[in-house]
């Protein structure tokens, strides 16, 4: 992955930031950042602004506003470096400081067991943090940037965090409904907590990759001939692979082998209208059984972090099982970033 720079992340910012103060203040924040940061380096060598700047992209990429785009370029200037929080509110704004302030305070805290993390006084102090949810956004993708390079630390410190990942930030991630950036902040981890686990489950899932693809793209050609005939118009049809943390947890829980997961293969519907969805399950269960007590309608009673969609399983082509997911496109926008989407 290209590093990324000031360029590309204030020409991504510019293209929903119309104000020319927005994005003057983002360019300011950089150029602090990058002054303070200036002869201090990554584990891998990087210079060390490449962390805050990769953290403000891919917030960025999910439309945050402008002070989190900022308090995300400052995160480590208050605690790395002599500038303090009132400078940071006196040339950036209260709403900026109040983040970097939210974001170095959740970084001081002694690392947490999840025994301790369900503790109430540590609960309150999660609650308080998350009052804020820019706090958050900025701290789970500091949390995803230190994850994606955190083959440059040392075995002990490489555990602990991804451990503490596991125990707090991904439980976070899924609470806000941001079920990508989870399986990515799991799969990571679970690469360090458990690695032997992690490389025999990866391989498992690469041995049957071909074999699956097949069984998604004739799924996804017959699905397609269905709607079509059936006057669907602007509807998308995705496959997916489940992450290889939940796949793990399967097995573990439930005490099955790789072979005996059913439901791997899984596809999502994502068509205009809540009609055309239920519309869409009437078509998938009169094509292929539905397997009883697999149906969920989340559309009908949302998840409490607002996830929405309507839930089956059936035999698919060739006796194959398939998890299907219908959502609207609206749905899929708020399954993916989760409370970021609004
Ligand atoms: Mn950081």
């Amino acid at each position: 992955m290209e590093p990324a720079t000031i360029e590309s992340l204030l020409s991504l910012a510019s293209t929903y930031l119309k104000q020319e103060k927005n994005i003057k203040l983002i360019e300011d924040a950089y150029n602090l950042a990058k002054q303070q940061h200036e002869g201090q380096f990554r584990m891998s060598g990087e210079p060390y602004i490449n962390h805050p700047l990769a953290v403000a992209y891919m917030l960025t990429e999910i439309h945050a506003g402008p002070s989190t785009i900022a308090a995300a370029l400052l995160h480590d200037v208050v605690e790395d470096t002599d500038i303090s929080l009132d400078y940071i509110e006196k040339y950036f704004g209260s709403d900026v400081a109040k983040i970097v302030d939210g974001v170095t305070k959740i970084s001081k805290l002694k690392y947490m067991t999840k025994e301790k993390v369900l503790e109430k006084s540590h609960q309150k102090i999660l609650v308080a943090m998350a009052k804020d949810v820019r706090v958050i956004l900025v701290k789970l993708y500091d949390r995803l940037h230190n994850m994606r390079t955190l083959e440059f630390q040392t075995p002990e410190k490489q555990k602990r965090i991804a451990q503490e990942t596991l125990d707090l930030y991904a439980p976070l991630a899924h609470r806000l409904g941001m079920y990508r950036l989870k399986a990515e902040l799991e799969d990571l981890s679970f690469k360090y907590t458990n690695p032997e686990e992690y490389i025999r489950v990866l391989n498992l899932i690469k041995q049957q990759k071909a074999a699956r693809d097949d069984d998604i793209v004739k799924m996804i050609e017959r699905l397609k001939e269905i709607l079509n005939t059936n006057g669907f118009k602007n509807f998308d049809i995705k496959g997916r692979v489940k992450n290889i943390y939940s796949v793990c947890k399967k097995m573990n829980t439930k005490n099955k082998e790789f072979n005996e997961i059913y439901d791997l293969l899984a596809l999502r519907i994502i068509v205009p209208t809540i009609e055309d969805c239920y519309h869409a399950l009437g078509l998938v269960h009169g094509e292929w059984t539905p397997i009883p007590l697999r149906f969920k309608d989340y559309i009908a009673t949302p998840k409490p972090n607002l996830y929405q969609s309507l839930h089956t399983t059936v035999v698919g082509l060739n006796g194959k099982i398939f998890e299907i997911q219908i959502r609207t496109y609206d749905m899929d926008a708020i399954a993916e970033m989760g409370i970021a989407a609004h």
